[in-house]
């Protein structure tokens, strides 16, 4: 299966390059970057740390899409967007781990999976999917009498908040004890703006320094706090899950998936 990385230069990109090298039946076959960007021209091995692979970075998607089954994009929801419509135009399939999509946005992508194998995830470590499947669990037990927040902490260039890791651990919550997140999630809390409701899930954000990043969800009763933790270390097993992502699409129908889907916990 031949590989195409999308934003190769980026802090994710080098790790997913790699990933893809080391990945059983994956075929790196081409990598690109935004136009404009310094490391144009260059190779993508050298790049990314590995070592030259001869393949060149481009700002031509299109062409390199030519050559490449399925593509990897961790960048942002707009380019993701933009990715995809060359993706669908070719028949080629997506492993996309970007994050911070608006409704509207995750609508037109649902729209582009009507026609071709999507997997689109905000955490693509298994940890962190096992902790979504942890917290149902702890929301199922525990019930609406604790009240949940969930913190995230991350690195300080990070563009989205908060996470879309944490917006899907609070709505792994919400769905399980049948509220709806949109309308409990508490972004901000500042002054006199009440005792906190009993349906409400804060949602609070950290962010500094090289945090690759952190999650927890705070379950706190009368008494008592349970807490569920994910700390990744390194950013390598989300390019791992990605590329495990890439081998699992081969011969799945038009659809939009998930990592829940691809690690078998759905
Ligand atoms: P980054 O800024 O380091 O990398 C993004 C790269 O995309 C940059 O090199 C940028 O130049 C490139 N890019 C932007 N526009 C482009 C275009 N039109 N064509 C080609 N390349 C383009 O960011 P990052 O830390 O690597 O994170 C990228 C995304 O991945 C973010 O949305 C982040 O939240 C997400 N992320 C997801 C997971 C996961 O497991 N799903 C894990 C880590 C990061």
């Amino acid at each position: 299966m031949n590989v195409a990385i999308v934003g190769a230069a980026g802090r994710m990109g080098g790790r997913l390059i790699q990933a893809v090298l080391e990945a059983e039946g994956l075929e790196l076959s081409g990598a690109t970057e935004r136009p404009g960007h310094e490391k144009i021209g260059m190779d993508a091995g050298l790049v990314a740390g590995v070592g030259e692979l001869g393949i060149t970075i481009s700002d031509d998607l299109n062409a390199v899409m030519a050559d490449a089954d399925v593509l990897i994009d961790f960048t942002f929801p707009d380019v993701t967007l933009n990715n995809l419509e060359i993706c669908a135009r070719q028949g080629k399939m997506m492993v996309s781990g970007s994050t911070g999509f608006t409704p509207e946005q995750r609508g037109l992508v649902e729209a582009y999976a009507a026609n071709i194998p999507i997997v689109l995830a905000p955490n693509m470590s298994v940890g962190v999917n096992a902790c979504f499947k942890l917290l149902k669990e702890a929301a199922k037990i525990l019930g609406p009498d604790f009240d949940v927040e969930v913190v995230e902490l991350h690195h300080n260039k990070k563009k989205d908040s908060p996470s879309g890791t944490a917006v899907r651990m609070g709505e792994v919550v919400a769905e399980t004890l049948g509220r709806d997140y949109s309308q409990v999630a508490n972004y901000h809390r500042e002054g006199m703006c009440g005792e906190r409701t009993k349906e409400e899930i804060g949602m609070q954000t950290v962010r500094g320094g090289d945090i690759v990043g952190e999650h927890t969800v705070y379950f706190i009763g009368m008494g008592e706090r349970i807490e569920i933790s994910h700390r990744a270390m390194s950013r390598d097993m989300f390019a791992r899950g990605a590329a495990r992502a890439c081998q699992w699409l081969k011969g799945k129908q038009a659809g939009l998936y998930d990592m829940q889907d691809v690690l078998g916990l759905s």
